[in-house]
């Protein structure tokens, strides 16, 4: 069966990604994280482009870091939620997982480890201030010194935490967190990872050892109102489809479920072959930009499951089979995920496995 709906991978605009991540870190390393399947592009196929390059790969889930080193990847690989479970040990233990320790329940999982299983490294997450993962900054050295205690634990034990507001530049929850974090950590040994992608662009001091970058990775961006292509990123994901019929509607006609857009005159309406069974936002206004044969022109009415429709009155020469492209190269899906009132990550993250994936 051919199918018409594409996200095209763009291996190059990966690895251009990184090494413009690597511009902006000064010194520190970089972990890519490779969470939600890549953000959606696909695990492997991204762990593969970018394993000459990055230094570590972060995961959110076991899951993960085993379909890593079943692919053959050697890199370091940080969990960037567990263990969840006290048999999770083992099983990072055998897959050289690094664990990161946020709760006081996992502390009598890890001091039990067999050091005979295998050496485990374990990143510290301390909370300052996005309130989801992590000690408290009073906690932090208590609990980094019960870590650096246990029979296998190895290495150093690193200092990690989460900002909350990062893309607000010059905000202020970003100068407390950075606050917490030093008066928390301040002498103690181990390597420091504070900062994700939009940390990397706006808060050169939180670079410290490691970045931890997703987004930028991807050319996506959670800055408002600017796409990762402002700061001279890639899209690492095009997705496109095909016009599958053109309508002539008479003035006053309504378009679609619940007849939302009433044509203000006589005109053309395409209609595309995706729609939110693909994973493209149903919430996308009417406005939201697509192009058509490279022509930039707007979507009206409802996004169905399988079909969008066109105002294709700014592109009088389309015809059925152009091909209509939805975000990626041309059109920056951080404007088309501002339409549909969502961010970037959103959008990449949820295409259906209907969607052929393809890579150039
Ligand atoms: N670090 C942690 C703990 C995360 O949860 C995430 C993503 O949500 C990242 C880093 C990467 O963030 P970004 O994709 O904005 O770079």
């Amino acid at each position: 069966m051919s199918r018409t709906t594409v996200a095209t991978i763009h291996l190059g605009a990966l690895r251009h990604n990184l090494a413009r991540i690597r511009g902006l870190a000064g010194d520190a390393r970089v972990m890519a994280v490779v969470k939600a399947d890549a953000y959606g592009h696909g695990l492997e196929r991204v762990a593969r482009a970018l394993d000459d390059e990055a230094d570590a790969f972060a995961v959110a889930a076991i899951a993960d870091g085993l379909r890593l080193r079943a692919a053959g990847h050697r890199q370091r690989i940080v969990v960037l939620s567990g263990p969840d479970t006290p048999s999770d040990i083992a099983e990072m233990q055998r897959l050289r997982l690094e664990a990161l320790v946020h709760h006081d329940a996992q502390l009598p999982w890890l001091a039990g480890a067999d050091p005979a299983r295998g050496p485990l490294r374990v990143w510290l997450k301390i909370d300052t201030g996005m309130h989801r993962l992590g000690f408290a900054p009073s906690h932090a050295r208590e609990v980094h010194a019960m870590l650096r205690a246990m029979p296998a634990v190895d290495g150093e034990v690193g200092l990690m935490t989460h900002f909350a507001s990062s893309e607000v530049f010059q905000g202020e929850a970003t100068v407390q967190q950075m606050a917490r974090f030093r008066e928390a950590t301040d002498g103690l040994p181990g390597p420091r990872a504070l900062s994700n992608s939009a940390a990397v662009l706006g808060w050169p001091e939180a670079r410290a050892d490691w970045v931890r970058t997703g987004g930028l990775l991807y050319g996506l961006s959670v800055v408002e109102g600017a796409s990762g292509a402002d700061f001279g990123f890639r899209p690492a994901m095009t997705l496109t489809t095909r016009l599958v019929a053109i309508n002539r509607l008479a003035r006053g006609e309504r378009v679609g479920y619940n007849g939302t857009y009433v044509c203000p005159e006589d005109m053309p309406i395409g209609v595309a072959a995706i729609g939110y069974g693909d994973g493209y936002p149903r919430s996308a206004a009417t406005g939201t930009p697509v192009l058509v044969g490279g022509v930039p022109v707007s979507i009206v009415g409802r996004v169905s499951m399988d079909l969008i429709t066109i105002d294709l009155r700014n592109a009088p020469s389309a015809r059925v089979g152009d091909r209509v492209t939805l975000w990626g190269e041309g059109l920056p899906v951080e404007v088309v995920a501002a339409s549909a009132g969502t961010i970037a990550y959103d959008l990449t993250c949820g295409m259906t496995r209907r969607v052929l994936f393809v890579e150039d």
